[in-house]
């Protein structure tokens, strides 16, 4: 048995397999063919060839997403290049030029078919490359027997144990499949934590080591509340664990009893409390967990599937079924983050040195102006369904928003001349994520119908600390005395015009700073959907001047260590022991 410490990413207790997923480039072995053993070889192709659509129908069979339809679909056009004879004849005929092994033959042909395709002036076929490669991986995998490559394709319940998980592989895996999460990287605002927590599923990251000493088969226990995992634990550790998980889905349970009850103090400050989601099935969560609406839709994880960028109609059919599915409560949908650890196949905006300076989210869409474009479109069409917001992140000035909104107009009025409807009263916001936003959300807060304060950016900007990076996490503190006086600030400038400030990034969701952001006047905390009923306890069993006493000692302290500890002592003494969901 051996513990192992990390960083607490999504709360609760997993029991479970080891699951490794490993997913480095395979290596391609080289060697001659014997004309008379080209025909086996020939088979051993088409076998794969068989097994990757026997996948890939397994792969549909699980596709029950919203947007299950076109991923079918997806899946199916997959299923046709597989199978085309053609395809089957050009690697039959080089096959008997080349006389090497079938995998090498494989590369070489999709290099050339790349190739080509990228040189034609076809948007459309350029679009197929992802395809192709997509494809291809599947029949390489299985001639060199790596069956299980895609997290999609896990038909048992596992621990997943990863050095690091891409958001893009994250937003793929079987969720119901996967009990718990422990990696090697990663740190609590990670996106691979964001979706751990979206999905409810316990994870542990940052732990170094794990992948080092787990293998494929072993027990793990993963608990998400402290952020340790336990690596074959003995029989007096996981009865311990049995009891430990019985207790927090008590504790789970009876939180849910204040799903119908306001986020009210006891001086009657009524607060919001929004959901963040990232896929539209989560919308279920909403009611669940008795939120009041989505203060943050991620629309980039739409982006981050395999295959093609989503289209107009495919985002359309996406943000309608959000919207429609909530009734009349408020959904804030913020257009393409894409960028920093968030970046996709199909998007060029790989290879920079420092992406998460770099070209991301609204400096992306500016630069992009017709996914910009194509996103807005489907957006204002989908407003007629609902109660929309829209909401632009990374926000650096007020020339970016400028920009943006001139896109918006063009959007609008090019609607407009279509005669196609969408709302005309469309409350449009901006995140508060880059220090400079914050420091002039004075001139910002004129142009802005709302602002949301993203402090998983703030932060990672304001100590230059990445986010994601755990060997540095112990800088990454939302209680920096430089981090609450730039949420201060954006509180009072955006108050003295009289819009509404919202907090959407991971601190809104952490208990032990819910004191603090009520005493600094925030009106919306928006979170994972299981972080709510904590938050709403929290708030209803305090008062706002408490919070705001709070905020008057914690102001006055000179270092984050302070703060923190003052912060901590005082919940512990206000709630007791009891557990939060942090
Ligand atoms: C944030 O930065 O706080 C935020 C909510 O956006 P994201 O985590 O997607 O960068
Ligand atoms: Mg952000």
């Amino acid at each position: 048995m051996k513990e192992l410490a990390g960083i607490s990413a999504s709360p609760g207790i997993a029991i479970g397999k080891v699951f490794v997923h490993v997913d480095e480039a395979p290596v391609i072995p080289r060697y001659p063919i014997d004309t008379r053993r080209l025909p086996d070889e020939m088979s051993r192709f088409r076998a794969a060839v068989e097994k990757a659509t026997a996948e890939i129908h397994r792969l549909k069979e699980h596709a029950t997403d919203i947007d299950g339809a076109e991923q079918a679909a997806f899946l199916e056009s997959h299923v046709l290049m597989l199978n085309d004879p053609e395809f089957a004849l050009t690697i039959e005929t080089k096959l008997h030029e080349q006389r090497t092994n079938v995998e090498w033959v494989l590369i070489n042909a999709r290099q050339e078919m790349v190739e080509k395709m990228n040189a034609l002036d076809d948007e459309y076929l350029r679009e197929r490359i992802a395809d192709i490669q997509d494809v291809s991986r599947r029949i390489l995998n299985h001639l060199l027997y790596r069956e299980k490559t895609s997290l999609a394709d896990l038909t048992e319940e596992i621990v997943l144990v990863a050095h690091d998980l891409l958001p893009s592989d994250a937003i793929v895996m079987n969720k119901r499949m996967v009990k718990g999460i422990a990696m090697d990287a990663g740190g609590r605002t990670s996106h691979t934590a964001i979706l751990a927590r979206a999905f409810e599923i316990p994870a542990v990251l940052g732990l170094s080591e794990v992948t080092r000493l787990a293998r494929v088969g072993d027990t793990i226990i993963v608990d998400g509340n402290r952020g340790h995992v336990i690596h074959e634990p003995d029989a007096a550790a996981t009865k311990r664990y049995v009891r430990v998980q019985r207790e927090w889905r008590k504790h789970e349970v009876q939180l849910m009893g204040l799903n119908d009850l306001p986020a009210e103090t006891r001086d009657g400050k009524l607060i919001t409390l929004n959901a963040n989601i990232e896929i539209p099935d989560e919308v279920e969560s909403i009611a669940t967990h008795g939120a009041d609406g989505i203060g943050l839709y991620r629309s980039e994880f739409l982006f981050l599937r395999p295959g093609n960028l989503p289209t107009e109609e495919e985002q359309y059919r996406a943000y309608s079924y959000v919207l429609e599915n909530i009734g009349d409560k408020p959904v804030t949908i913020r257009t393409l983050d894409i960028g920093g650890d968030k970046v996709s196949p199909d998007l060029e905006a790989l290879g920079e040195k420092n992406p998460i300076l770099g070209w991301r989210a609204i400096r992306y869409c500016l630069s992009h102006v017709d996914i910009f474009k194509t996103q807005l479109r489907a957006l204002l069409r989908a407003s007629v369904h609902g109660a929309l917001r829209i909401m632009f992140p990374m926000i650096s000035g007020v020339e970016e928003l400028e920009r943006a909104y001139e896109v918006l107009e063009q959007v609008r009025s090019q609607l407009s001349a279509e005669g196609v409807p969408y709302a005309r009263d469309i409350p449009v916001g901006i995140m508060i994520e880059v220090p400079s936003a914050a420091m002039t959300s004075d001139i910002l807060a004129k142009r802005a119908d709302f602002f949301s304060i993203g402090t998983n950016d703030l932060i990672q900007y304001t100590i230059a600390v990445d986010r994601g990076n755990e060997n540095i996490a112990y800088l990454y503190e939302p209680c920096h005395p430089a981090v609450l006086r730039l949420i201060q600030l954006v509180i009072r400038n955006a108050h003295d015009v009289g819009i509404p400030v919202g907090m959407c990034g991971e601190m809104a969701g952490d208990p032990n700073v819910t004191m603090i952001l009520l005493g600094l006047g925030l009106d919306e905390f928006s979170m994972s959907a299981a972080s709510i009923p904590e938050v709403k306890r929290i708030i209803r069993s305090v008062s706002l001047s408490e919070g705001e006493d709070v905020v008057g000692i914690a102001m006055e302290m000179k270092s984050y260590t302070e703060i923190d500890a003052y912060i901590r002592e005082y919940m512990q003494r206000r709630f007791g022991t009891e557990v939060f969901a942090s």
